[in-house]
């Protein structure tokens, strides 16, 4: 079966400085621009299946949500292949992408950012069917799926009228949600969408996000950086470092037996979910390492307490563990040297 998103080898490179200003600055007597460059994805594969729930977790800043945009053609794809059903778009034109964002939409983490605050409730939700159709669509009809989508996602359809600001952070995720579903769409690429909100607020979303998923059967790439959302909904999990993927496994493999220093780290820092812990606790200190300047070797070496020799010259890949779970970690190779 056709993998709903297949996304192979995916970097995205951003070049940074370039105005007049460091042109001024850097210029010796010959007009130059510093050539820059950000490397904020590195390499990073994985696919969703129809109805199937892979979630994209890591610290602020480790690119997960470079990887979202960048799938989501908000960005255009430095190098790699971004499949939708089989559909290579990641050359796609912004008249390309048209058709295909009724198979994919995106939903953010402040909904409130991302809704035209001068457009009625109604008009939000309608605006990406009538973008879809180019203005052909009924507006009888439009208005009746604007409503039926409102009462759906559990909001006063009395309330069409009103404008963004009159909705609570919970009920505007609502509104963006009932936005991205007026297209039908088969994959969701949801972006920190409950972090924003109280966690009271954030189980009803994420419950909501669920039901529809098996109304619907949508399939949700979901970024998170918080473990604790990740492991209620998740089927398969990626966890990301300075824009690389380095460890992906099934929910329960990644929660029962993280391989990776980092995800093992990840969890120690996740209380909520210590009882799923099953090996002692790595801490991590540090800062993360400025993507402007990735270390030798492994990534995540200057921060991992298990880190040796070959760490240094070495980047590791990701490694099939036979179980469904991949790591890329040399300790792999050698066991004997994973202590804790
Ligand atoms: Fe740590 Fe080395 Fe494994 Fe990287 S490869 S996670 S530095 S042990």
């Amino acid at each position: 079966m056709t993998a709903m998103l297949q996304v192979e080898n995916l970097h995205q490179e951003f070049r940074i400085g370039g105005s007049l200003l460091d042109r001024m600055k850097f210029a010796d007597g010959r007009l130059r621009f510093p050539d820059t460059r950000v490397k904020a994805v590195n390499g990073v594969s994985l696919s969703v299946n129809r109805g199937e729930v892979v979630a994209l977790v890591g610290e602020s800043g480790c690119g997960k949500s470079t990887v979202a945009k960048t799938i989501a053609r908000i960005y255009r794809p430095s190098q790699g292949a971004i499949r939708i059903e089989g559909e290579d778009i990641s050359s796609y034109g912004v008249r390309e992408m048209l058709p295909v964002r009724s198979r994919m939409q995106m939903i953010f983490q402040d909904p409130f950012a991302s809704l035209n605050p001068r457009q009625k409730v109604r008009d939000i939700v309608a605006e990406p069917l009538l973008e879809q159709t180019q203005g052909r669509a009924a507006r009888k009809e439009v208005a009746q799926k604007t409503l039926d989508l409102l009462a759906r996602v559990g909001l006063n359809t009395e309330h069409a009228g009103r404008y963004p600001h009159q909705f609570s952070g919970g009920q505007r995720q609502r509104i963006g949600i009932a936005r991205a579903l007026s297209v039908n769409p088969g994959l969701i690429i949801a972006d920190e969408p409950v972090s924003a909100l109280d966690v009271s607020i954030q189980a009803q979303i994420l419950n909501l996000m669920m039901d529809l998923r098996d109304e619907f059967g949508l399939a949700y790439l979901f970024i998170s950086h918080d473990l604790s959302v990740v492991h209620h909904i998740a089927d398969r999990i990626g966890v990301m470092y300075l824009g690389f993927l380095v460890e992906t496994g099934s929910r329960e493999k990644l929660f029962s037996a993280p391989r990776h220093p980092y995800t093992r780290a990840l969890l120690s820092a996740a209380p909520s979910i210590e009882k799923t812990r099953p090996r002692e606790e790595i801490e991590l200190s540090g800062e993360v390492p400025s993507a402007l300047d990735l270390p030798s070797g492994c990534c995540f070496r200057t921060r991992c307490p298990l880190a040796f020799e070959r760490c240094k010259v070495e980047r590791p890949t990701l490694k099939d563990m036979g179980d469904g779970q991949q790591v890329a970690c040399h300790l792999t190779d050698e066991p004997e040297r994973d202590t804790q």
